[in-house]
């Protein structure tokens, strides 16, 4: 008999942990089992957790963890893992999710899924077929593990976090796997600005295919100059109706974007396209069909025809022709 069971998500960032519980909860309840998260340090998250799907977190506060050396966070999971032996594991695919997660999978003889885009279980409920972009975003392709724990990155903006719900519950478990020591010791640290391709990184205007002609593009450039901001278009806006610069679109196979503000316009969220701006501060979305899948990823909706709405906007910032 199989003796994996459970489900974990971890990720230093705490949105994208919710996000993965999102989608992690669909998949604990498909195969009946449980949902925790893994909480480091001392977190006054705990009740978010459970709000957005986790059944259990489990915390842990050994100081080692304190700074994110790649080592001792393989030493916990991994000794966590042998404990507790979860069936899946979803690791946000930030910087350090995508040094940990390999490295993990090698230490428990497993293995590993970079920045999946979607994830079922198969036929008999006993692993997740995990699908992921490969051939430089020409190729989708679906892997099945053969061994588990199964060990799965997954990039922002892919998966929707679940709508909240304050009744839920679950139960706080104190944690303390072996850690060693590391075997690097950081002298010291310094933090760099973000940085950016785009001229004016603070504002972004993002379209997509809702946009049908040259005149439709020029309106927001038009707009976006005002605001001094860039725009950028999703890969079939450029590439297949070649309406802009094909070098620069945005998502998997083109370039991410942080803005403090990021505005899309005619963009349905696809995403192969939503993980290129995920990382923006606040998202406000124009789009005309009100159960458009961008509305999950978007702090602000709008909706409506962007031909009637860009010049409102203009109107409103004072800028009218
Ligand atoms: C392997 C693979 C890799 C890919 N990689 C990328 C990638 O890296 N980057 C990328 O961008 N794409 C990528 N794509 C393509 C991506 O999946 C999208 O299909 C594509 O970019 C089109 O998305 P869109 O949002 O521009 O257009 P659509 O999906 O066609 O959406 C258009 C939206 O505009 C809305 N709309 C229409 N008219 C109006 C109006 N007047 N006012 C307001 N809203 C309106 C519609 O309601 C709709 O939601 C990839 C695809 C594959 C298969």
């Amino acid at each position: 008999m199989d003796e994996n069971d459970g489900i974990w998500v971890f990720s230093e960032v705490h949105e994208l942990s919710l996000e993965l519980l999102g989608k992690a909860r669909q998949l604990a309840d498909a195969i009946e089992t449980n949902l925790s998260v893994i909480s480091v340090g001392a977190s006054s998250k705990t009740d978010d957790y459970f709000h957005h799907g986790a059944d259990q977190v489990l915390s842990i506060t050994n100081p080692i963890l304190e700074t994110f050396q790649v080592d001792t966070y393989v030493d916990a999971l991994s000794s966590l893992a042998n404990q507790k032996k979860p069936e899946l594991i979803l690791i946000g695919a930030t910087r350090s999710g995508l040094e940990l997660a390999p490295r993990l999978a090698e230490r428990l003889k497993t293995g590993c899924v970079t920045e999946a885009i979607s994830m079922e279980p198969d036929a008999d409920k006993e692993f997740i077929l995990m699908d992921r972009v490969s051939m430089g975003g020409t190729t989708i392709e679906t892997h099945a593990s053969r061994s588990k724990p199964q060990i799965v990155t997954v990039a922002r903006g892919i998966f929707a976090p679940m709508h909240p719900d304050s009744s839920r519950t679950g139960e706080e478990i104190e944690v303390n796997p072996e850690i060693k020591s590391s075997t690097t010791k950081i002298l010291h640290q310094k933090t760099i600005p973000n940085s950016t391709s785009l001229r004016s990184p603070s504002m972004v205007v993002c379209i997509g295919r809702g946009l049908k002609t040259k005149s439709d593009v020029t309106m927001i450039e038009k707009f976006a100059e005002r605001l001094g901001a860039d725009v950028v278009p999703t890969r079939s806006l450029a590439e297949d109706l070649k309406l802009l610069s094909a070098e620069k679109w945005l998502g998997f196979t083109g370039q991410r974007v942080g803005p403090n503000l990021c505005l899309t316009c005619g963009i349905s969220g696809q995403p192969e396209t939503v993980s290129g701006f995920s990382n923006s501060h606040i998202v406000i979305s124009i789009n005309s069909d009100p159960s458009a899948r961008i509305f999950g990823f978007s702090d602000y909706a709008i909706i409506g025809d962007f031909h009637e709405i860009i010049p409102k906007l203009m109107k409103i910032i004072g800028h009218l022709d």
